[in-house]
This record gives C-alpha cells, sequence and structure tokens, in this order.
C-alpha cells in the first residue's frame, strides 16, 4: 500500500502546522528531509518520540520542526506515522507537503488516514464516523455522545443484538435442514422473544437517534413572521451579535441569512427569512417565496408574533403554515401595551412563549419550549446514540426485517421464510458495525471526511 501524506492541521494560518504521513515508507521519508538537533537519525527513533530539528530540501532549510514518529501497529492508522510539525503558515506548510511528495509520498484522500486504521481493525465503521462526529461536535452533549461511540459502546450493543440474532437463526436452521438428527426443536416462543427483545433494542435506538439530533446534528430551523415583528432582533438575541440587518422600514430582511447558533444543548440551523406577506413588489416577493419553501422544508419553526399589533391576516397566514409542523410561537415586544390576542394560536402552534427579543438578556424561556417540542429534555447522552443518518438506515432496514420475519413466524410461515428475515437484519447490522460492509459502503463513509483526517 502507498504511502500517503497530507496537511492535518487547518488549511489556514496558525501557530503550528502539521504534516502527518503514514504508510511503510513514512519513516524513511521523513529521514531524508529532517535532521534533529541531536544528529539521531529519524530511522533510529523509537515509537511515541519526538525530536527537534530542522526540515530541508536539496536547496536549503526549510523550517525548524518537531517531528514525532509511531511505530507499526502502534499508532492511529496501525501503519509506520511521522507527523512533522512545523510553523503553521500555508506556505510553509505546502512547501514541506511538497517535498513529502517529492520523496515518495502520494496526497491522502478525504478520510484515508481514518479508512486505513478502519482497515487494519484499528476500529470499526461506527468508530471511524465517530471520529468525525467529535471533530464536528458543537457541545459537551454532542461531544459525549461521539466520544461513548468511539469507545466502542455502540457496536457492542449492536454485536450483542446480532449475536443472539445469529444463535436463533443458527438453531433454527439445523432444526430445519437436520430433520433425521436429534437436533431439538426451536421453541416458537423463546424465538419470538429474541426477536421481540431485538425490536425494542433496535426502536430505542432510533428514536433516541431522532430527538438526540437536536443535540448532535443541529435543528434545520426557520424564523418567520410578518415584517416587522423582531425576526432579525430575535436572529441577533440567538447569534449574540448584530448580524441580520435590523431596521423599522417593514420587509428589510430579503435574503435569508445562515446561522448556526446553540440555544443550551440544542444546536439550530437558522434561516432567517423575509416576513410572509403578500406583496406586489418584485424583489421582495422573491425572499416571500424563499420563506415560504423554507418553512414547508424546515424541521421546526420559530414563528414570530408582535403583542403591540392586532392579529391580522398575515399573522393568520403564518400560522396556517406552522399548521401540523413541529413550532414555537413566539409572541414579541411584551414591553410594549399588549394588544395581540393569544386565542386562536394554540390551535395551530401549542408551544407559545412571550418575550421581548430586545430586552431579553438570554434564551432560558425558548431553550425550555425548544426542549419540550423536540423531545430534548432529560436525553442521556452517555448511553449509546447512532451518529448519523447512514447508521439509522441500518436499523430501520434491520427494525423492518424483524417485524416480517415476527410476522412469519405468528403466522405459521416456513422456517425458511423467518430465517431469510433474520439473516437480512443481521446483514444490515454488521453493515452499520462495517463487519460485512461493502466496498462502496466503506468508501462512501470516508469521503465525507475532511483531508488529513
Ligand atoms: P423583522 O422585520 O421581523 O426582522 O423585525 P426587526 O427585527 O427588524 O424589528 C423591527 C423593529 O422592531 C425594530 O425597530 C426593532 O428594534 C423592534 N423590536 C424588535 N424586538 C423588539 C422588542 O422586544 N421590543 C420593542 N419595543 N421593539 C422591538
Amino acid at each position: 500500500m502507498s504511502t500517503i501524506a497530507a496537511i492535518a492541521t487547518p488549511n489556514a494560518t496558525g501557530g503550528i502546522g502539521i504534516i502527518r504521513i503514514s504508510g511503510e515508507d513514512a519513516i524513511n521519508i521523513t529521514e531524508k528531509c529532517f535532521k534533529s538537533i541531536s544528529g539521531k537519525p529519524v530511522s533510529g527513533m523509537k515509537g511515541y518520540t519526538a525530536a527537534y530539528g530542522t526540515v530541508f530540501d536539496s536547496d536549503s532549510d526549510i523550517d525548524h520542526a518537531v517531528v514525532i514518529i509511531y511505530r507499526a501497529p502502534k499508532s492511529y492508522t496501525g501503519e509506520n506515522v511521522a507527523e512533522i510539525c512545523c510553523h503553521g503558515g500555508l506556505y510553509i506548510m505546502q512547501k514541506v507537503l511538497r517535498l513529502v511528495f517529492s520523496l515518495g509520498a502520494v496526497p491522502a484522500a478525504p478520510g484515508e488516514f481514518t479508512k486505513r486504521a478502519f482497515l487494519n481493525n484499528k476500529m470499526d465503521l461506527a468508530q471511524a464516523e465517530s471520529v468525525m462526529n467529535i471533530i464536528s461536535a458543537q457541545g459537551e452533549s454532542s461531544l459525549n455522545a461521539a466520544r461513548n461511540t468511539l469507545k466502542g459502546n455502540l457496536s457492542k450493543r449492536i454485536d450483542t443484538i446480532a449475536s443472539s440474532l445469529v444463535t436463533a437463526a443458527g438453531a433454527l436452521a439445523a432444526w430445519a435442514d437436520y430433520p433425521d438428527e436429534d437436533i431439538p426443536a426451536v421453541e416458537n416462543g423463546e424465538l419470538l422473544k429474541t426477536i421481540e427483545n431485538a425490536l425494542s433494542e433496535l426502536d430505542a435506538l432510533i428514536s433516541r437517534y431522532d430527538s438526540g439530533k437536536a443535540v448532535t446534528e443541529g435543528v434545520n430551523t426557520v424564523i418567520c413572521g410578518k415584517p416587522n415583528v423582531g425576526k432579525s432582533t430575535l436572529m441577533n438575541l440567538l447569534t449574540g451579535y448584530t448580524r441580520s440587518i435590523v431596521t423599522s422600514t417593514a420587509g428589510t430582511t430579503r435574503d435569508v441569512i445562515e446561522e448556526t447558533v446553540r440555544v443550551g444543548n440544542i444546536v439550530l440551523r437558522l434561516a432567517d427569512t423575509a416576513g410572509v406577506r403578500e406583496t406586489e413588489d418584485e424583489i421582495e416577493s422573491i425572499g416571500v417565496d424563499i420563506a415560504k419553501e423554507k418553512v414547508s422544508n424546515a424541521d421546526l419553526v420559530l414563528a414570530v408574533f408582535d403583542v403591540s399589533r392586532e392579529k391580522d391576516e398575515e399573522d393568520e397566514e403564518i400560522l396556517k403554515l406552522c399548521e401540523n409542523k413541529t413550532a414555537v410561537a413566539i409572541i414579541n415586544k411584551t414591553d410594549l401595551p399588549a394588544v395581540f390576542s393569544e386565542e386562536e394560536i394554540s390551535e395551530y402552534i401549542p408551544t407559545v412563549i412571550n418575550l421581548s427579543a430586545k430586552n431579553e438578556k438570554d434564551c432560558s424561556k425558548l431553550e425550555e419550549a425548544l426542549n419540550s417540542v423536540l423531545g430534548t429534555e432529560g436525553l442521556d447522552f452517555t448511553q449509546e446514540l447512532l451518529a448519523n443518518e447512514r447508521q439509522r438506515r441500518c436499523c430501520i432496514n434491520a427494525r423492518d426485517n424483524l417485524s416480517e420475519a415476527k410476522f412469519a413466524l405468528l403466522s405459521g410461515l416456513t422456517v425458511d421464510a423467518v430465517n431469510v428475515n433474520i439473516d437480512c437484519a443481521v446483514q444490515e447490522l454488521f453493515t452499520l458495525t462495517g463487519r460485512k460492509a461493502s466496498e462502496e459502503i466503506v468508501n462512501e463513509v470516508f469521503t465525507k471526511f475532511c483531508v488529513g483526517k
């Protein structure tokens, strides 16, 4: 296998930049471009040791650097790894990387270091995906969940479910295939219990993922309301600084501005939209169309109303858009005299909060409301959590197959019919952890990574 290299730190200027090299030749290549001040050659360095010295090419010295050596199999990838930590200038990092390429390394594809770790059995697929979640974690809870999966807790749980099914299916197959042998008949009741246990475990994982997504991945959220109710002001309260243009002329927020904010544990991917209003103005009506589309695609709607203005047709329109959506109604400007009637709001949006976006100091009222509509209250992130849609899909497919197995069993279909379904469910669980994932799936997982990881 080739020796790969990439800049492992961000593609930006920083204090230190790391060029990571992995593969059989990693140490030889590093030796050809680095001399330590002690004079000790890189090839003589033990694993887990570092040396300070100079990176050089055929013309001159390039930079002072620290080299860290890891020897196979005791490294992240399971191969020989060298990390050249030089100064974090973009030009210097690229120069060192090019030098490493000229000495025989090839560019690493996105996620290739982690893919090699997977191929060398350093981690399974679910653990590899949690590495990505650790990098993208936006808060303590999502970090905890990802760390838990990296430890292998999710994989252990999935393996336990799969092996209970394998044992049950194996016994069933043996009994069906060798009728003349003295193999004890499989009790339907036992088998049913195994299937039902697996089903309830999978259901719990899926539902925890669906609620936990608000924390681990963020919720697609749209703020909507007629012009001038305070959407931009609310957006600014959430983001903590002036981001949207706030004016008192109706209809000034024309574009959709996107931002990611954290309210307590919950991550909102926010789009602040134009007010929903019938308009003749061509430019603004483009914004209005986008707003309507955004609301229909959003997973969560924050519908804003102005307590100082009577409810009108535009408010009604917003309420209708929110019907059957996960939504929180925010009655804004509570510092002004109230003329807005709260009646009928709860008919469309059951969760209503009152606040003054302009004067509010924190978002605790909203946090409480969000926890209640998103079901994130009391979620335990120390428990195993699926990391992404791919894993969720595997669990859903496994669950569907098990439901069919259960149906086949209860309706007295052949043993084969039951077994085929159990087998498919097990395959799905193996795909989740990567024990039997196809090459396409493995490639698909790692292309989502960044280069250098
Ligand atoms: P948008 O058109 O819905 O985005 O509304 P803006 O955020 O631009 O706000 C419209 C006007 O209402 C601005 O003058 C804000 O300062 C004002 N405003 C927003 N929130 C409050 C509030 O809580 N109290 C009062 N009195 N004014 C507010």
